[in-house]
């Protein structure tokens, strides 16, 4: 469902990924680990064409990701994206944040985005603030609404870039259970988090980069009990 192929991105001098080679298969589920500055955001970020790559190439569902214009947004629809800040529209509604990208990217009626957005935020369970303000809501809370925004499109896979490691421990889990519960429904994902648990109940494959390069990949159990690298292995005994 998504194709790397020999994707290659510069910052100036730094090589930030290099020669990535990466396909997730419908229904996988993906965690990304490693080190701070090892290129999982922009890993994420070249995935929604947020950055561009200078050489190789991505696919999303078959579709080579164009350049720009009206075929670039309709293809960002198919991939729903949770950052770490949650980026919510401060001065909308929790119910407009999540209408405003079926009505706009989809031609949703307002009746019809209303109910979707209805139903996604009872599912992720904040049903009762769609009249609020993002600021009105805990971090856990604003979360979950973007992870809502994000489904409301309708995406064929959702990226997530640490997702809970800007909140209160007490607000990780609940962000957590969403996200294990659509693991659980088949959607695909990209998830980049140092959080083991939901690495060992949702991922069927963990990924551990390093200076721009995919080092490692293997199931979470055998990664986490038995890495093969030396820097997966100092890395864990760092987070562990
Ligand atoms: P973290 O765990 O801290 O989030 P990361 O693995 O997500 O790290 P990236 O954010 O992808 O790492 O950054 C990879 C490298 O690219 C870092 O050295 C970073 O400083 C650099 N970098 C990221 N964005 C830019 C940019 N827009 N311009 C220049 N350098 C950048
Ligand atoms: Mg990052």
């Amino acid at each position: 469902l998504v194709e790397l192929n020999h994707v290659n991105k510069h910052f100036g001098e730094l090589h930030v990924l290099q020669d990535i080679d990466l396909t997730v298969h419908k229904g996988e589920v993906l965690v990304v680990i490693g080190p701070s500055g090892s290129g999982k955001s922009t890993l994420c970020r070249a995935i929604n064409r947020l950055e561009t790559i200078d050489d190789g190439s991505i696919a999303v569902d078959g579709k080579t990701l164009p350049e720009e214009g009206k075929a670039l947004a309709q293809l960002r629809a198919e991939v729903g994206m949770v950052f770490q800040s949650f980026n919510l529209f401060a001065h909308k509604t929790v119910l407009d944040n999540v209408t405003l990208g079926p009505r706009k990217v989809r031609g949703m009626s307002k009746k019809d985005a209303e109910e979707l957005a209805r139903t996604l935020l009872d599912r992720v369970g904040v049903g009762n603030q769609a009249g609020k303000m993002p600021a009105q809501l805990s971090g856990g809370q604003q979360q979950r609404v973007a992870i809502a925004r994000a489904l409301a499109m309708q995406p064929k896979v959702m990226l997530f870039d640490e997702p809970t490691s800007a909140l209160d421990p007490e607000m990780v889990n609940e962000v957590l259970d969403v996200m294990v519960a659509l693991a659980e429904e088949g959607m695909t994902m990209i998830v980049v988090t140092h959080e083991m648990g939901f690495a060992r109940k949702a991922a069927h494959r963990v990924v551990f980069m390093a200076d721009g390069q995919i080092v490692e990949e293997a199931p979470p159990e055998e990664f986490f009990t038995a890495p093969k690298s030396e820097r997966a292995r100092d890395f864990l005994s760092k987070i562990l």
